[in-house]
């Protein structure tokens, strides 16, 4: 095993986010969250040793 999830975002490095409200056209507002640790893939290299961050 090469790579391990992340455990800042559990493997899901993006995530919609619903902002609550609607668009002009009558959609709903998400927001595409990537996450800062792993930058979007998930996964972190095993190897990389991050200090723990609250
Ligand atoms: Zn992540």
């Amino acid at each position: 095993m090469t790579h391990r999830i992340c455990p800042n975002c559990d493997g899901h490095a993006s995530v919609a986010i619903t902002l609550g409200g609607r668009d002009t056209h009558g959609h709903l507002r998400t927001i595409t969250a990537h996450c800062p640790a792993c930058h979007g893939t998930g996964t972190r290299p095993a190897r990389t040793r991050e200090g723990a961050r609250a």
